[in-house]
Order: structure tokens, then C-alpha cells, then sequence
């Protein structure tokens, strides 16, 4: 027999997302509206957004240049298919973007969320081996608690149990490399702690060997981990990934889903740390998360292998129904604008001393056992209440919405990401909530 709620009977036919439904539909959170950096809430109250919408909202909810250019779009070019058919805007688009990568990437494959751009290059990643003569490379290796969508691809490479549990074996051929953080050593560090990477990366080594080179075709990670927590690896650790990679021939794919795009106060995460991967997924930020988008950069050399390696006719056959959809593209071109003339970018960096400041000024809260920052993302750790892993940081998030501030919780982490155009004091109510809210929990 099916579930049936009491109150709220309206909410039933929608199953949501990572949520318990249960609980919501007993007593729901329910946003009419937003503005800037503030949902409205059905029930009257105001709630500072403090994770972005969900890392997607950057230049705050309603921008009204973006909501301005999806106007007119719908109303010129609603729809038009990207198979054999393009239009204009969308090659502006993708110009736009690669100019922001590092030079060797330089081309644009258009999909409509973070898990789609996600198995779309592991997808190009399988199919470029075989079309450059390496048929025999065929394993993908992603990370312990990575987090890349819930694409049955994304899902295999992704590390989070909860996401793997039902869903039998997914990808085979698949291997996880260790998660790169050791709270024990690198709790409350500010920025990227200094542990040796080798600690995280001699597993890759030992992957190498263990299967030969020849039989791995990519290696994917979130340069900064998000969903598990907002962790940062050591410094060092994408570099020397990428040193690894590079000598085996193995393909290198980060995960920008969420550093793309300001958050770190560069473009990606690539140019903040300094290192060249092959391909790039981004999704979120890219249109402000205004309509449905997401993409993959990909290297010059991997998309000239697939033009020059086909005589005629269709080079990858992947797409969909929904690339370059033409209202994500209008509002990723808004927003690409303002990323560049408002230099947000630069305001971003101009805040990052104050928001970690502001972070770590909560280690003396009760609970807490870990608190880690880059650019405008933290993260949070809880202490676990009674081995009920989750139930005292979900009781901060109802708590911080009560008072007034909309966080994530995952697990026994809290993480917070503010819309990029916050000044330092529309950061402060996020500290003051949240030491408020930590004192209330039990
Ligand atoms: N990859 C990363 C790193 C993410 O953080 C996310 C979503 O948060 C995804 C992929 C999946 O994106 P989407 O939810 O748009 O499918």
C-alpha cells in the first residue's frame, strides 16, 4: 500500500528528488519567488540563498538581464533541433566558453545538466581510444565519494554509496581512487591542505599496474569535492594527477560542475590550479542556472581525431533532443556577459578572505569537528549524533531555514556556497545564522 499523506494531499504526485518525501510533504518548504540573493517563501518569510540555489544561481536569482534575454528568445527562436540544424547563438556560445579554458581545449559539446555533460565525456573518452587505434582502453577510474550526476556512467564513476546502492553493477570496468582528505591530519585548514598527494595518488600507480596502462581510458574528478562535503585535496594533487595521466596516456576529465564559473575566482578550476586536463564538464553557473544546461569542453586533439578519423558522416553519434536549446543558450550568453563586464570573477577573489574568516570563526560552535574553505565554497563537518549518521546536520539545515538562511546538508557535512555578488556584509547573516543554528541543535 502506497504511502499516503495527511496534510498537504496537493504534494503527493510529486516524487522529489533527494528528498525525503515523507517528511517534506508533512511539513514542506515551499519558495514563490526569489530575488538577488532571497527566495520568498510561501509562508511569508524571507530566506537568504546560501548555496547558490544549488551552486547554479552565481549572479543572484532573477538577474534581470538574463530573465530579459530568455524573454526574447522565446519569443524569436523557441526551439530548434542540433541535429543537422544550429543557430547562431549557440556558436557565439561556444566561443565564448572556450575562451575561457586553457588554450588546448577548444570545443564545445552541448548537453542539458551536469549528469548528461558527465556521461557525455566518458562517453567521448571510450570512443576516442577507439577511434585513435587504443581499442583496448576501455576502464574509467573516478574517486571515492566523487559525486558526477546520477547517469548510470556518472553514478559508476561516482563514489557515493547511497547513489550506488539499488542500482546493481553499472559500468564494468571502473575503479575508484581514495578519497583525497584525511580530516585526522587536515582538519580546519584554510585552503588546500599540505599533505604529500602521493598518499592518495600511489592507488593510481598501483591501478597502472595492476591492469596496464593500455587498458585505462580516463581518469575523471571534481577538482574541488562538492556534494561529499566540500573538501579540498592537498596542494599538489591535481598536478601531479595530471603528471600521472599524461605519461600513460590516459585521458584526464574534471568535474566542473560547480567550480566553473566564478567560484574559485577564476573561470575553472583549471586555470586555478594550474593544470590542463583534457576535457571539462560544466553545467550550473554557465547560465546561471536559468534554464536547464550543461556542457563538456573538449581538447582540440581529441575532437580532430574524431573529424580527421571519419571520412563521411556523422563523427560521435551522442547528442540531444535538448542541446543548444536556444533559451539556455540566450541565458547562458546573458550570463557569460555579465560574468565578464561586472568582473565578478575579480569580486569573487576580493571576498575570499573575508568568507574564510568568516568560517572559520564558527570552530569554537558546538558540533563542530572540521571546517574547510576555497574561494567562496565551505564546508562544515558535524559531529555525528547517537551513530545517526546525517541527523544532526539535517537538523541544522531546518534550523538555518528557520532562522532564515538556505544551506545544504549531506551526510554529517554542511556546505555553503554564496551567490557570487554577495558584499562582505550580505555575507554576515550566513555566519551569524549558522552560529546561531549550532547552538540551538541538539
Ligand atoms: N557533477 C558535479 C561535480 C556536480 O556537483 C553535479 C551536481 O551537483 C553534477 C555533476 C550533476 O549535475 P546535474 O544535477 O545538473 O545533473
Amino acid at each position: 500500500m502506497s504511502y499516503k499523506i495527511n496534510k498537504n494531499k496537493h504534494l503527493n504526485a510529486y516524487w522529489m528528488p533527494f528528498t525525503p518525501n515523507r517528511a517534506f510533504k508533512e511539513k514542506p518548504r515551499l519558495y514563490k519567488s526569489a530575488k538577488g540573493l532571497y527566495y520568498q517563501t510561501t509562508d511569508g518569510r524571507q530566506v537568504l540563498d546560501a548555496i547558490s540555489g544549488l551552486w547554479c544561481s552565481n549572479l543572484g536569482h532573477c538577474h534581470p538581464k538574463i530573465t530579459e534575454a530568455i524573454q526574447k528568445q522565446a519569443a524569436k527562436l523557441d526551439y530548434s533541433t542540433a541535429f543537422n540544424f544550429g543557430h547562431e547563438d549557440a556558436f557565439q556560445l561556444a566561443d565564448i566558453l572556450v575562451d575561457q579554458f586553457p588554450k588546448s581545449l577548444g570545443h564545445v559539446f552541448f548537453t542539458n545538466s551536469g549528469s548528461e555533460a558527465v556521461d557525455t565525456a566518458l562517453k567521448i573518452a571510450l570512443a576516442y581510444h577507439q577511434v585513435n587505434g587504443e581499442k583496448s582502453r576501455t576502464r574509467l577510474i573516478g574517486r571515492v565519494k566523487g559525486y558526477h550526476g546520477v547517469g548510470f556512467g556518472g553514478v559508476s564513476v561516482g563514489g557515493m554509496s547511497n547513489n550506488r546502492k539499488y542500482f546493481g553493477n553499472l559500468l564494468s570496468d571502473v575503479d575508484h581512487l581514495p578519497f583525497p582528505y584525511n580530516e585526522n591530519e587536515n582538519a580546519f585548514t584554510r585552503g588546500e591542505p599540505e599533505e604529500n598527494p602521493m598518499h592518495y595518488l600511489n592507488e593510481l600507480e598501483q591501478i597502472i599496474k595492476t591492469h596496464g596502462a593500455k587498458t585505462i581510458a580516463g581518469v575523471i574528478v571534481e577538482p574541488v569535492i562538492g556534494s561529499a562535503g566540500m573538501f579540498v585535496p592537498p596542494k599538489g594533487y591535481l598536478k601531479k594527477l595530471r603528471q600521472i595521466t599524461k605519461k600513460h596516456g590516459i585521458l584526464l576529465i574534471f568535474d566542473e560542475v560547480i567550480t566553473a564559473f566564478g567560484r574559485l575566482g577564476t573561470a575553472n578550476a583549471a586555470t586555478y590550479f594550474d593544470v590542463i586536463p583534457d576535457m571539462c564538464t560544466i553545467a550550473k553557473g554557465l547560465n546561471n542556472g536559468a534554464v536547464p544546461m550543461g556542457a563538456v569542453v573538449v581538447s582540440k586533439q581529441i575532437y580532430d581525431c574524431f573529424i580527421d578519423g571519419t571520412k563521411e558522416g556523422v563523427e560521435l553519434f551522442h547528442g540531444y533532443t535538448y542541446s543548444a536549446h536556444p533559451l539556455a543558450v540566450a541565458s547562458g550568453l546573458a550570463s557569460q556577459k555579465i560574468y565578464k563586464e561586472e568582473s565578478i570573477y575579480d569580486r569573487v577573489k576580493n571576498n575570499v578572505k573575508y568568507f574564510e574568516d568568516g568560517m572559520h570563526n564558527l570552530m569554537d560552535s558546538p558540533h563542530i569537528t572540521d571546517i574547510r574553505n576555497i574561494g567562496l565554497a565551505g564546508g562544515l563537518t558535524i559531529a555525528c549524533r547517537d551513530n545517526k549518521v546525517g541527523a544532526r546536520a539535517y537538523d541544522l539545515f531546518l534550523k538555518a531555514y528557520e532562522l532564515g538562511i538556505g544551506i545544504r546538508a549531506n551526510g554529517d557535512t554542511i556546505v555553503i556556497a554564496p551567490i557570487l555578488t554577495s558584499s562582505k556584509k550580505e555575507l554576515d547573516p550566513i555566519f551569524d545564522i549558522l552560529e546561531q543554528a549550532l547552538k540551538k541543535i541538539k
